[in-house]
């Protein structure tokens, strides 16, 4: 058969996730329940108890169609972050905003700037709207604001910036940002993805740069919420802007089960409480097990880790006959990098005793523990 897909269309790159646990039991012949997922940075506490019930309950209405505008939703998050309801936008996750700024800011021959090192998807969209990526190096494995903003030209229309970046987990200073944000020319619309800020000790003040600048900012539920499976994310800019993402919206991208879940996580901040101080505990020991095996590894300020291993995607596939899924970074140029999501302690432990064991390096193909063991007296 003749192709029939346009010819960009075939080159775009295919985004690989984190494998689901399910089929990656499957092709090891491991229980399911077993499997240590610490590949796609979500909440190892799981959704918060309050969301669950509230899942339950709207499953119940499940036959109607959901609420498009997501009145309460929008009402509470207003609230919540002190901005008027007509600032937000939702989106089937943070990923579908990030299409619909596509839709509505970006055709053919239009100029996108990116990081090298950033979040790919940036990269993956701007190829589906045939425009121009601009791809400017890290520096210091985060964004360089200086450069990005010399990348500007009067074809630019977006310019991506996620803190803390995924997969770096590094973060650019408010400093820098406020710098960035002020210098910006006004035909260029900034997207500050922040679906890690709840991770962060001292964020910038994002909201205020969205109510006053051309600056989109971008949160999902998917992360510290633990709603990924749920698919919602949002928005905040000013109306103007909103506006335009809403004209290019379907009208039930957020179901009414995830609308009801996000509503509940956002009253459950004992949830958020414990789950930060889990991560906070997971990363540190992480990173005081990752030097005691001599590993290099970048600080993040993320509920992730990347650190350097050799050979990234033959230490990811020893990993996951052992049943621990973690994520290789040949896609970000990164090969002798994988990327940890922090988990559970119990999990966390696993994947240090995997790591200390020589799983899938080079000093133990096999996968079994190979290391002389020092004398111990
Ligand atoms: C996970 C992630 C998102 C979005 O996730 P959704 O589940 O689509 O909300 C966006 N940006 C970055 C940098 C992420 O890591």
């Amino acid at each position: 058969m003749k192709p029939i897909a346009r010819s960009f269309v075939c080159d775009i790159p295919v985004y690989e996730p984190g494998r689901p646990a399910e089929e990656v039991a499957r092709e090891h012949g491991l229980d399911p329940r077993t499997i240590i997922k610490l590949a796609s940075n979500e909440n190892p506490l799981g959704p918060s108890p309050r969301a669950i019930a509230a899942m339950r309950a709207a499953a119940t209405t499940a036959h109607r169609y959901p609420d498009g505008g997501a009145f309460y939703l929008r009402r509470a998050l207003a609230d919540q972050l002190g901005v008027a309801p007509d600032h937000l936008v939702f989106g089937n996750g943070s990923n579908e905003l990030i299409e619909f700024l596509f839709h509505a800011f970006v055709g053919p021959g239009d100029e996108v700037i990116v990081g090298d090192r950033a979040f790919v998807i940036y990269k993956f969209m701007t190829r589906m709207f045939q425009a121009r990526c601009v791809e400017v190096p890290f520096r210091r494995h985060t964004h360089d604001l200086p450069a990005m903003l010399a990348a500007v030209t009067s074809r630019t229309r977006l310019v991506f910036v996620a803190s803390p970046n995924n997969p770096t987990g590094t973060r650019v200073t408010n400093r820098a940002l406020a710098s960035f944000v002020r210098r910006l020319p006004a035909h260029v619309l900034l997207v500050l993805d922040e679906a890690y800020h709840d991770f962060l000790e001292d964020p910038p003040p994002a909201i205020r740069y969205a109510q006053r600048h051309q600056v989109v900012v971008l949160r999902t539920f998917s992360k510290m919420a633990g709603l990924a499976g749920l698919r919602i994310g949002y928005g905040i800019a000013r109306p103007e802007i909103i506006r335009s993402l809403e004209r290019v919206r379907q009208p039930f991208n957020c179901n009414a089960i995830a609308q009801a879940a996000a509503l509940a996580a956002l009253r459950d901040h004992a949830h958020v409480r414990r789950t930060r101080a889990l991560t906070t505990r997971g990363l540190a020991m992480l990173m005081r097990e990752f030097e005691t095996l001599g590993l290099e590894y970048l600080p993040s300020c993320a509920n992730f880790i990347m650190v350097r291993v050799g050979d990234g995607a033959a230490r990811c596939r020893a990993l996951q006959q052992q049943g621990i899924i973690v994520r290789p970074m040949d896609g970000y140029q990164m090969p002798d990098w994988i990327r940890v999501s922090i988990g559970t302690m119990r999990e966390n432990r696993a994947l240090v005793r995997a790591l200390a064991s020589g799983c899938g390096s080079s000093r133990a193909k096999s996968g079994a523990p190979q290391r002389r063991r020092r004398k111990t007296s």
